[in-house]
């Protein structure tokens, strides 16, 4: 694996000097550079690649102990280390500690062991029973091998989680990855490719290829499939190079999560779900609740537990535990995203309940805001917001809430709020989304067991379970005759009548018993 250094063109008194321009990393909670990063070019990413593609016979050959041993070790480093990486992901994004301890190390720190335990499991060889009779005695095995150099693209709201998170089960196949972290976000990343190095991965089989989108785009050039996570439009562009080249790509994308109230639910705790699973990591999360539906009874009771929560958050620059609930938004453009859909919503008669601006600051903050008097005409109820805002909508019933949610080109994920889990998840099941929790929100990210993805153009594919490894491997079909089989098989040449109307009378036999009513 090649440390940060090494993949820099030239280094000059310990500062990188690319020869294609750097890219400035800021902290938005202060707006001050605090490094800065190559900007590699599209020839860079091809020497990766080759570097990458030399490296990755060696891993492979680890076999499943050798990778596990080094996976453990990183879980180790990774706790060892959480206050280095809880300060960098803090740095580069200006999120809560929290939320850097709880979502991000609290993943990793997870995800390293559950990929050394059940990444073997996962990809062990599949001993198969066929029904198919002419392969009576053969030896049938589903066979997962790594596809080689896997391309991960990570977005910035979860530099650990997100785009790292996803290098860990490709490593752990055994392929070779290359990480483009967001242009945003690249610290995180680089420091978690020092670990793993420290951990013993052999050098160049995780490789960070720092850059914007052309970087992303060339990444796609040159590797046998493509991990994508970022916004349905990049994640389009990302789908339609793939194709050109005829690789697989895993797309995970963005998201209007839904809550359902129903008049029979816990409102207190729907109440402090719908605040924290909105204003979380400031509601720059894929799984955000991003818009709630609420039955008529208990709309005003509701709305005003959910005001109440949200204008008790503080929000400002994180300076460690305990100190603001909302931090930053990371990106500078969301912030004109997140206005314009409030301005956009109070223009069309919503009214503002809680927060609504911009707060002041060096950094870039914005306030908790509630929205009330909302409808689907507002952009504040269909597109992606991606900050910390939460509209509530009064509905007749529950099916009016359940047509609601499902009028979405979104589904990441939902969540339904009932005393009556029976009736709470026959409406989960309803809802046309990737994850649906009931009495809950969001959790169902942390279950690594569960597979984690989007319906419509929330994504394609999906990470966690078994096919968050297996899809970074292709399957191969293994069929062993035994040693005392037969000179040829009865349906071979020559043709003959008798033999071949044995056979018609045979498959009758077999598959003709049924009914065809
Ligand atoms: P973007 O789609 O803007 O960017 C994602 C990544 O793609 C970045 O590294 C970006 O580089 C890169 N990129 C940009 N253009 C190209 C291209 N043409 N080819 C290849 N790569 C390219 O997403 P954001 O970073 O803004 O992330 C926020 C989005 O991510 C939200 O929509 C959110 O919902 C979604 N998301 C989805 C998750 C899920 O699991 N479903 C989880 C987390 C976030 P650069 O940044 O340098 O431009």
């Amino acid at each position: 694996m090649a440390t940060v250094e090494q993949q820099v063109p030239e280094i000059q008194n310990g500062v990188p000097a690319p020869a294609t321009g750097e890219i400035p990393v800021e902290n938005p909670a202060t707006g001050q550079t605090i490094a800065t990063v190559p900007d590699m070019t599209a020839e860079q990413v091809a020497e990766m690649a080759a570097r990458g593609r030399a490296a990755q016979p060696e891993w492979e050959a680890y076999g499943f102990e050798g990778r596990s041993r080094v996976m453990r070790r990183a879980q180790k480093w990774v706790m060892d280390n959480a206050e280095r990486i809880v300060t960098t992901i803090m740095s580069e994004t200006g999120k809560t500690f929290e939320d850097a301890e709880l979502a991000e190390i609290g993943y990793a720190g997870n995800a390293f062991g559950f990929w050394a335990k059940y990444g073997p499991r996962y990809l062990e060889d599949e001993h198969i029973k066929s029904s198919q009779v002419l392969v009576k005695g053969k030896k049938l095995i589903n066979r997962f091998r790594p596809l080689g150099l896997i391309g991960v693209i990570g977005p910035w709201n979860y530099p650990l989680t997100n785009s790292f998170g996803d290098c860990i089960p490709a490593l752990m196949a055994g392929n070779s990855v290359i990480l483009k972290p967001s242009e945003v976000t690249p610290l995180t990343s680089m420091l978690l490719a020092e670990g793993m190095r420290e951990c013993g991965l052999p050098e160049n089989v995780l490789q960070i290829a720092t850059g914007r989108g052309q970087t992303g785009a060339a990444l796609i050039e040159h590797v046998d499939m493509i991990m994508f996570t970022g916004s349905t439009k990049t994640g389009r562009k990302v789908a339609e190079a793939a194709a050109g080249r005829l690789i697989p790509a895993s797309l995970e994308l963005g998201g209007k999560d839904p809550m359902i109230v129903l008049s029979d639910a816990d409102l207190e705790r729907a109440a402090n779900f719908a605040t924290y699973y909105s204003m979380q990591n400031a509601g720059q999360t894929c799984i955000s609740i991003e818009r709630v539906y609420v039955e008529e009874p208990v709309y005003d009771e509701f709305v005003s537990k959910v005001s109440e929560k949200v204008r008790e958050l503080r929000v400002g620059k994180p300076e460690g535990p305990g100190s603001v609930e909302v931090g930053a938004i990371t990106f500078p453009p969301q912030l004109e995203t997140i206005k314009s859909h409030v301005d956009d919503a109070v223009q069309k008669g919503a009214r503002v309940l809680a927060g609504g601006s911009q707060a002041p600051g060096a950094g870039r903050f914005f306030e908790p805001t509630v929205l009330v008097d909302v409808d689907h005409t507002m952009k504040c109820m269909t597109e992606e917001t991606f900050g910390p805002t939460l509209p509530i909508m009064k509905v007749r019933d529950a099916d009016e809430a359940v047509r609601l949610s499902n009028d979405s080109n979104y589904g990441l994920g939902a969540s339904v709020f009932s005393r009556n889990t029976e009736r709470g998840e026959a409406i989960a099941r309803r809802i046309h989304a990737g994850a649906a929790n009931v009495n809950d929100a969001m959790i169902n990210y942390t279950v690594l067991e569960l597979p984690m993805g989007g319906a419509k153009e929330s994504g394609l594919g999906t990470r966690h379970g078994a096919g968050g490894i297996r899809k970074y491997c292709s399957q191969q079909a293994i069929v062993v005759t035994p040693k005392l089989a037969m000179k040829k098989e009865i349906f071979m040449y020559p043709y003959k009548s008798r033999t071949s109307k044995l056979l018609a009378g045979f498959f009758k036999f077999m598959y003709g018993r049924g009914k065809r009513d």
